[in-house]
């Protein structure tokens, strides 16, 4: 006689995303796992007395969502300071800035987030426009991918940059013909002010992981990477986790930190024991390879092009000489770290293989779920890579559609040859390779809804183009929802416990309100999360559902 089940959900299509991708009607769980999923006569031997059972009518069940790569503390603090998101364009952007700093008199700074490229002439705004709204205390803004900031002449001054100061390494100060810094710092060059502005305090960590967590719950998910985590928001993270108030199973990636040797590795090894704790798991290193195609700094193969469609020459930026990140590729390999590189650029792409095939020839193969996070670009030759290396595809949907950002700040400035490899997420499935799914957010929307309408149609139905972007590179669904389920679990090394449905993993689901496989993806956006459980537990639900 089996133990009754806490919980029946029946009446529903279950997608278990099993091996065999099965289907069933019912699901029973006990103590926060999943105790049985097959027909409704199946799991009704598992009714007790106690029994709670809900009829969902209809409604979709699927393992809960899982974020392979996004910035979840950070983000979520954001939420908190001057945010721009959901912000259209500049006009606005400002208008929401100078309704920040009246609501806020008392601060020192103002540090935001949120605005794009797109939204300014030549993807580069000015000191000028900002201290229009913010004149007297310094400003600091980063744009959507935090590769780049605004900042005003406030902060340049607080930050002592002037024409004499040098580019940083790995960075840029954006300057006009004497040389005067503009107001926009590129990737190493945000640091120049950044670092002088007041970081957020622990407990203000706290409250942004908290806040992250409720919205990704209201959103289906239940599990991400964070894909960088310095030892401030790792105690964040290990306060909650040890507390049992981390309501996320999360996968840390720890920052490898650029300006340091590889002496930092025991450091990483000490780190990851103590922020390996309740469902905190801090068992990935993560490396920046380059930048990204926008502000000409991800690693390309063939030369960016000019506004006419010239060859510049330039190849953008890299983060590491082959033989360092080799060499640090190959020490956290052989620590049993899974490595986490950000590669955009097709030359990143492929540098960042060959350090990982130079890793598993000195140090042996090991199952460490190692990951190139983007791959905005790869060269052919290097897509079957993914497969005979067990190297994981760690991308956004959401961003291989034809929107601004790709068709007029992308497309006309690389080679024919790159643009016409861009996303290439059916060729790696095709060729047998791995995908996980992650949204990097804040970069863009955690919404699995349209992360997957944009993986199988390759256009946004929220988007303003209703052109198929490389339609040979779109995944049918059951394979999109893989990729955010159960590949994404992969990626963060918890797949034995949790990203299928299947007797014994944990009870972390996702209740949709109807059938993702009966709806078009121009219709996914309307859908709604009526439920999510984590290890059993109800943390969100709609009223009227039988699970609020
Ligand atoms: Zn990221």
């Amino acid at each position: 006689m089996r133990m009754p089940a806490d919980l029946i959900l029946r009446g529903a299509t279950v997608h278990t995303v099993d091996a065999a991708r099965s289907t069933a009607a019912a699901v029973a769980i006990s103590s926060g796992r999943i105790a049985a999923v097959g027909s409704e006569d199946e799991v009704d031997g598992l009714r007790g007395h106690a029994t709670r059972v809900v009829d969902l009518a209809g409604a979709m069940v699927l393992p809960g969502f899982q974020d392979a790569h996004c910035h979840l503390g950070e983000s979520g603090h954001a939420t908190t300071l001057c945010s721009l998101e959901g912000s259209r364009d500049a006009d606005e952007h400002l208008r929401r800035i100078a309704a920040y700093r009246d609501a806020h008199p008392d601060r020192d700074w103002i540090v935001g987030s949120g605005w794009s490229m797109s939204d300014f002439a030549g993807g580069t705004p000015t000191a000028a426009a900002l201290d229009a709204v913010v004149p007297d205390r310094p400003a600091v803004l980063t744009n959507r991918d935090i590769h780049g900031a605004w900042v005003n002449t406030r902060a340049l001054e607080a930050a002592g940059i002037t024409a004499a100061t040098p580019d940083p390494p790995g960075g840029r100060i954006e300057r006009d013909e004497h040389g005067a810094p503009m107001g926009t710092l590129q990737e190493q060059a945000m640091g120049l002010v950044l670092d002088r502005a007041p970081g957020p305090t622990h407990a203000d960590r706290v409250a942004g992981i908290r806040a992250a967590v409720a919205y990704y719950h209201r959103l289906g998910i239940t599990a991400c990477q964070d894909a960088r985590v310095d030892p401030g928001w790792q105690a964040a993270y290990e306060e909650l986790a040890r507390a049992g108030e981390l309501g996320l199973r999360v996968r840390g990636a720890l920052e490898w930190e650029m300006d340091r040797d590889g002496e930092q590795v025991a450091e990483l090894v000490e780190r990851r024991r103590s922020g390996t704790v309740g469902r905190l798991a801090c068992g990935n290193v993560k490396f920046f390879h380059d930048g990204v195609v926008e502000n000409r700094t991800a690693a390309m193969l063939d030369p960016y092009l000019d506004a006419a469609g010239r060859p510049t020459g330039e190849h953008g930026m890299h983060m590491y000489d082959q033989a360092d990140l080799e060499r640090f590729v190959r020490l956290c390999d052989a620590e049993g770290f899974g490595v986490h590189i950000h590669a955009i650029g097709d030359l990143a792409v492929r540098e960042s293989l060959d350090a990982l095939e130079a890793a598993a020839r000195a140090n042996g193969p090991c199952d460490a779920r190692h990951q190139l996070a983007h791959v905005q670009f790869a060269h052919p030759t290097d897509l079957p890579r993914f497969a005979e290396l067990g190297v994981i595809a760690n991308v956004t949907p959401l961003w291989a559609r034809l929107e601004a950002s790709v068709a007029q700040m992308t497309l006309p400035f690389v080679s024919a040859r790159s643009a016409a490899c861009m996303y290439p997420f059916g060729s790696i499935v095709r060729a047998g390779g791995a995908l996980a799914f992650g949204s990097d957010w804040a970069v863009s929307t955690p919404d699995p809804r349209r992360q997957l309408a944009v993986a199988v149609s390759r256009r946004d139905p929220l988007g303003s183009s209703r052109e198929t972007f490389l339609p040979e590179e779109r995944l049918d669904l059951g394979t999109a929802i893989a990729a955010h389920t159960i590949g994404a679990a992969y990626a963060c090394g918890i797949d034995a416990v949790t990203g299928s449905i299947e007797p014994g993993k944990l009870a972390d689901l996702a209740v949709l309100d109807r059938d993702l496989f009966a709806t078009e993806p121009e219709g996914y956006p309307d859908v709604r999360v009526l439920a999510t459980l984590v290890e059993g537990e109800i943390v969100h639900a709609e009223p009227g559902t039988g699970l609020a």
